[in-house]
């Protein structure tokens, strides 16, 4: 059995297998991978992803420079109130990246997120794995969007985000009650009120008293990421971080 095994290779079926779940292409460019590093991305795709940055602000997850305090939070979220505690991202939603959360929006752009947001977990290696979190949570859609399309970007990096650091995948217990007008037509004050009293915990015991990391696409007023936590914080949470592909600033 062994020596059957052994005429095909068992890493050869494994292969197989994988190949049809995750063909062997880069999810950005295309191009054939070899998939030692990543299942998603090419080392050159991977390499441009990068940030140049080597510091974060604890609050926003904006990139900054070295020597900036930013315990009381950075230029971009000085003056906002946020009930998460901490937020990390890939990078500025800016450029390459930007264009790849638009694409990763499409119904074909599961593995290009999931090539983000496994690349999000190694270049945060550090702040994730201080993290003590007892879930990983979506950002809801409301479920009038889920009938239109089953493709989530915020439910795909989530899941793989749960699968690296090994932490529960919560995707039923944040819901969006409210069918809101999308955010980026909206000012700041119209964005709050927009999404007031849309999120709920539902059967949130699960929840209770343990610390969650919400997962979104893109964070950049922070208001709905706010809402989310407010909402999960309200529920019995005790902590709630935040991890996103991209952090826009300026926009
Ligand atoms: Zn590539
Ligand atoms: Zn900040």
């Amino acid at each position: 059995m062994t020596k059957r095994w052994g005429m095909f290779g068992l890493s050869t079926t494994g292969r197989l297998v994988t190949d049809f779940v995750h063909p062997p292409y880069c999810a950005a460019c295309g191009v054939r991978t070899d998939r030692s590093d990543s299942p998603f991305l090419c080392e050159d795709c991977q390499a441009e992803f990068r940030p140049t940055a080597t510091h974060w602000c604890e609050r926003c997850g904006a990139p900054c420079g070295p020597y900036q305090d930013t315990s009381n939070g950075c230029v971009h979220c000085r003056n906002d109130r946020f009930a998460f505690g901490s937020a990390r991202s890939l990078g500025v939603y800016d450029g390459r990246l930007r264009q790849a959360c638009r694409l990763g929006k499409e119904e074909s752009g599961a593995a290009l997120l999931a090539g983000l947001a496994t690349l999000l977990v190694e270049v945060q290696a550090e702040w994730f794995a201080a993290g003590e979190w007892t879930a990983v949570v979506p950002v809801p859609r409301h479920w009038t969007r889920r009938w239109w399309t089953r493709h989530d970007p915020a439910l795909v990096p989530a899941r793989h985000v749960a699968e690296r650091l090994g932490v529960r995948l919560r995707a039923d217990r944040l819901v969006k009650v409210k069918r809101t007008p999308s955010q980026t037509s909206l000012s700041t004050t119209e964005r709050r009120r927009n999404l007031s009293g849309a999120f709920e915990v539902r059967g949130g015991r699960a929840l209770v008293g343990g610390s969650v990391l919400l997962v979104d696409d893109v964070l950049t007023t922070g208001t709905t990421t706010h809402r989310c936590s407010r909402a999960l914080l309200a529920a019995g949470v005790s902590r709630v971080d935040v991890a996103v592909l991209a952090r826009g600033v300026g926009l």
